[in-house]
């Protein structure tokens, strides 16, 4: 019954959320306004509080730009596209940044069309959303799998898999709900971004991870079947 609760309260509006973000924001604006009254009053300009006011704004800005993708009005064009395509391109796009983190990516995709209908940006935010996590969770580096399956006619499963540091079991059902991070400079909206786009596209996520051994986001979307008649 908790668990029912508890997911029913991670479906609550946009609009819901939007407090939560209020709040977010609030903490950063306090430590800038602090640190401005502070220059004012001494009349001096300190270089170390300056530093910490740009990451506070750098942290307000990444929290916005996540929620808008959320909150951009509904004028979602869904388009019929090749998902290994869609998710080639992301991994070309992160791929100068995986370098730098020793991220070393595989993609293991079948070799048929994997037709599916979806808004292609939303698409690509989720898969860049994962793949930064996975960077991210491998701070010494390590290999990264993307597989393409079609487990049947109807559906395809996007399968993201890492080799790092994994998620405590007890805190796996916590992941995705909003502003939930392990991260010291997370926002905590990536996976329940992701998630929202996902559910959009009539599709499921699934999270499976082992501490010390790596992540496994796998995604099922419907595959696109072109109506006869
Ligand atoms: P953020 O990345 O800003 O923390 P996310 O919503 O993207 O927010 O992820 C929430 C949390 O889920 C992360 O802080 C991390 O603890 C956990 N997580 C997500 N993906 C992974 C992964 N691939 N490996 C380990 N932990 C992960
Ligand atoms: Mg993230």
């Amino acid at each position: 019954m908790e668990e029912l609760l508890r997911r029913s309260e991670k479906l609550t509006t946009v609009g819901q959320l939007a407090a939560g973000v209020a709040h977010e924001i609030r903490n950063p604006l306090t430590t800038l306004r602090g640190f401005l009254q502070l220059q004012q009053e001494s009349g001096k300009l300190n270089l170390r509080h300056n530093d910490i006011m740009l990451a506070e704004l750098d942290r307000i800005n990444l929290i916005v730009s996540e929620f808008l993708i959320l909150a951009k009005p509904q004028a979602a064009r869904y388009e019929v596209k090749d998902v290994r395509f869609v998710l080639g391109d992301v991994i070309s796009l992160l791929d100068s940044e995986g370098h730098l983190k020793n991220a070393i990516f595989h993609t293991r995709f079948i070799h048929e069309p994997c037709l599916i209908s979806c808004e292609e940006n939303q698409l690509k935010q989720v898969f860049i959303n994962i793949i930064k996590n996975a960077i991210e969770a491998m701070p010494q580096g390590g290999n990264v799998y993307f597989d393409i399956e079609r487990p049947s006619a109807d559906s395809f499963t996007i399968c993201i898999t890492d080799e790092g540091v994994g998620i405590p079991e007890d805190i796996i059902p916590r992941i995705g709900d909003p502003f939930f991070t392990a991260k010291e400079t997370g926002t905590g909206l990536g996976i329940m971004v992701s998630q929202r786009i996902i559910q959009s596209h009539k599709g499921t996520m699934h999270i499976s991870s082992k501490l010390g051994e790596g992540t496994s986001i796998t995604l099922v979307l419907p595959a696109f079947v072109e109506k006869i008649g």
